[in-house]
């Protein structure tokens, strides 16, 4: 690893309500990832407070999995900057490719959310993806391109430096998925880099570009090795903390 930042996390999506979420976060409390690496783990809302709580004190960043683009108001069900904030919580994901299929997740409220976590002093992670549909016809580049273009819309020079994108192909993720394979990970974030560079041409910022499918303790090094890859997101192969510090600390 050179002098890139690494970012590696983990989102518990739909698993591990408070007492199972805090006995996770104290085994990855004391955890000092390897000179380099920052590391994340985002739990789910109902343990979001516990969570960073625990880990207030540790190397560990905490993020959110969603949320709201208002402040407050009447939108039963969700849940706002200012509120994952005031939790301790540091990062958002913004636009995972199941809240898109499932939840009706826009590139519009996608842009939206992104907007009202930078100013709430929240780093967005945004989850960009192309679907099986769109890797088969070969127009996997022109979405990610403007799934990014509109998630990034109107934000300034500024707020690009606080900004992580995760490159997500749907067909990539979960069980039914299969890991994309390293050298065309690094073909579409070379063609992301210059996407990004465009965007903060002013600023000069690295955006932290990180990979994310079927991430395991057999891939994780083929797609760090990469030049325009920032770190992985990983799902299933970091649930357990003693996976999640194996993980991170095969990375150096
Ligand atoms: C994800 O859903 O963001 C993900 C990376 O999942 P998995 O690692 O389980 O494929």
């Amino acid at each position: 690893v050179d002098q890139k930042t690494v970012w590696i996390g983990t989102s518990w999506k739909m698993n591990k309500g408070p007492a199972e979420a805090i006995a996770a976060a104290r085994a990855l409390e004391s955890f000092q990832p390897p000179e380099g690496i920052q590391s994340f783990v985002i739990p789910p809302f109902t343990s979001l407070r516990d969570v960073c709580s625990v880990l207030e004190d540790s190397a560990l960043m905490v993020g959110a999995q969603n949320m709201h683009w208002e402040d407050s108001g009447a939108w039963t069900g969700e849940v706002s900057a200012p509120m994952i904030a005031e939790c301790g919580a540091s990062i958002v994901e913004i636009g995972h490719s199941e809240r898109r299929q499932h939840f009706g997740e826009t590139d519009w409220t996608v842009n939206r959310k992104v907007h009202a976590a930078l100013r709430h002093g929240l780093r967005p992670l945004i989850c960009i993806g192309d679907t099986s549909d769109e890797f088969d016809f070969g127009v996997s580049q022109e979405t990610l391109a403007r799934q990014t273009k509109i998630a990034l819309h109107g934000v300034s020079q500024k707020d690009l430096g606080r900004v992580l994108i995760a490159y997500e192909p749907v067909w990539a993720i979960g069980l039914a998925g299969r890991p994309a394979e390293a050298p065309f990970v690094s073909e579409i974030h070379t063609k992301l880099r210059a996407v990004v560079r465009d965007m903060v041409a002013e600023s000069g910022v690295r955006i932290p570009l990180l990979y994310g499918g079927s991430v395991s303790q057999a891939n994780i090094r083929d797609y760090v090795a990469l030049p325009d890859v920032d770190g992985v997101f990983v799902g299933r192969a970091a649930w357990e903390p003693a996976d999640f510090m194996k993980l991170v600390g095969s990375v150096s």
